[in-house]
């Protein structure tokens, strides 16, 4: 028989247990899922809309908790950018594909690898070094590597600003993501060191629609036009999205129509499969 006292402590204590770890803050939750396996990377295909090749893959990471439930990256991104561990995430996604790479590279030895950058990631003193260093150690030529850094990200535009010169002058290609949802102005753009603009999918889901939405999208395409950016098209699900895109001469594409985001043995039998991409 246990003592009662004994058994209340034990009682007690589970309890404190159970609080704890159900209170967890998620930045907390974020370094122990480090710790772990918990982390992991989807490919999506980006293809060259005239011919329908695929020429690269955009990395997206995924989160399951406990090995559990799934955390979209639109949840814990935000709060890692918050918590000041966003570098911790960046050098996970860096340190798994530096293992997936060499596999991918062997199918297709001239694809393009493309990284999602955080403000705080563009900030961060040394970061060119750090992507130098992610890149000889993937096998993953600089100029095939393209870091996607977010017009709301651009908040310090002369850091960020002053990131992206270094990378272009170190041959690493930068694109702006989801153009056109921030709040920016279009003034800094002509200034800015990019290759690629990504149009998001809320400009692409509207073209061939009658929402206005639809007039600002093919404006989007034509400025980046103008300053002699490429476009690379995202959220194309349908044909007829495609076959607009085509006629506004937009040069890349991404979405379900192509591909979802997709682990490494899918990516790598899709690229085997004779005759395809
Ligand atoms: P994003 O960079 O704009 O990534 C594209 C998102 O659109 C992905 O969502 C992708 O699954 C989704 N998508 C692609 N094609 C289609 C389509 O045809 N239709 C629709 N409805 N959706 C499509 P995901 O993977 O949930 O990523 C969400 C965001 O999380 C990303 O947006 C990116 O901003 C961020 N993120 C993902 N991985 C990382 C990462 O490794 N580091 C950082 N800093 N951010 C990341
Ligand atoms: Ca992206
Ligand atoms: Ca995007
Ligand atoms: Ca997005």
């Amino acid at each position: 028989l246990i003592p009662i006292g004994i058994f209340v402590g034990l009682l007690l204590s589970a309890i404190l247990i159970f609080v704890v770890r159900t209170r967890m803050s998620m930045p907390t939750m974020i370094r122990n899922g480090l710790k772990g396996s918990e982390f992991n990377l989807l490919y999506q295909p980006v293809v060259d809309l005239s011919s329908g090749t695929m020429m690269g893959v955009e990395a997206l990471i995924r989160w399951r908790r406990n090995g559990k439930d799934f955390v979209p990256p639109e949840t814990f991104i935000p709060v890692a950018e918050q918590a000041g561990i966003i570098s911790l995430i960046t050098a996970r996604v860096f340190r798994l594909l530096a293992e997936d790479a060499p596999h991918i590279l062997s199918e297709r030895p001239f694809f393009h690898f493309a990284v999602n950058f955080s403000a705080g990631d563009m900030h961060r003193p040394g970061v060119v070094e750090e992507v130098r260093r992610f890149a000889s150690q993937s096998g993953i030529a600089l100029d095939n590597l393209v870091i996607e850094v977010t017009e709301r990200s651009l908040v310090d535009v002369n850091l960020a600003g002053e990131t992206m010169r270094q990378m272009r002058a170190a041959g690493i290609r930068v694109a702006i993501d989801d153009f056109g949802t921030g709040y920016s102005s279009l003034g800094y753009l002509a200034q800015l060191h990019v290759d690629y603009l990504k149009i998001d999918k809320l400009f692409v889901q509207a073209l061939g629609t009658d929402s206005p939405t639809s007039q600002v999208a093919a404006r989007i395409i034509e400025i980046a036009k103008d300053l002699n950016l490429q476009v690379i098209a995202e959220g194309i699900e349908t044909k007829r999205q495609e076959r607009i895109l085509k006629g506004l001469h937009v040069g890349c594409a991404q979405g379900y129509l192509y591909g979802r985001p997709m682990p490494l043995d899918e990516l790598l039998q899709l690229l085997r499969r004779k005759g395809s991409v």
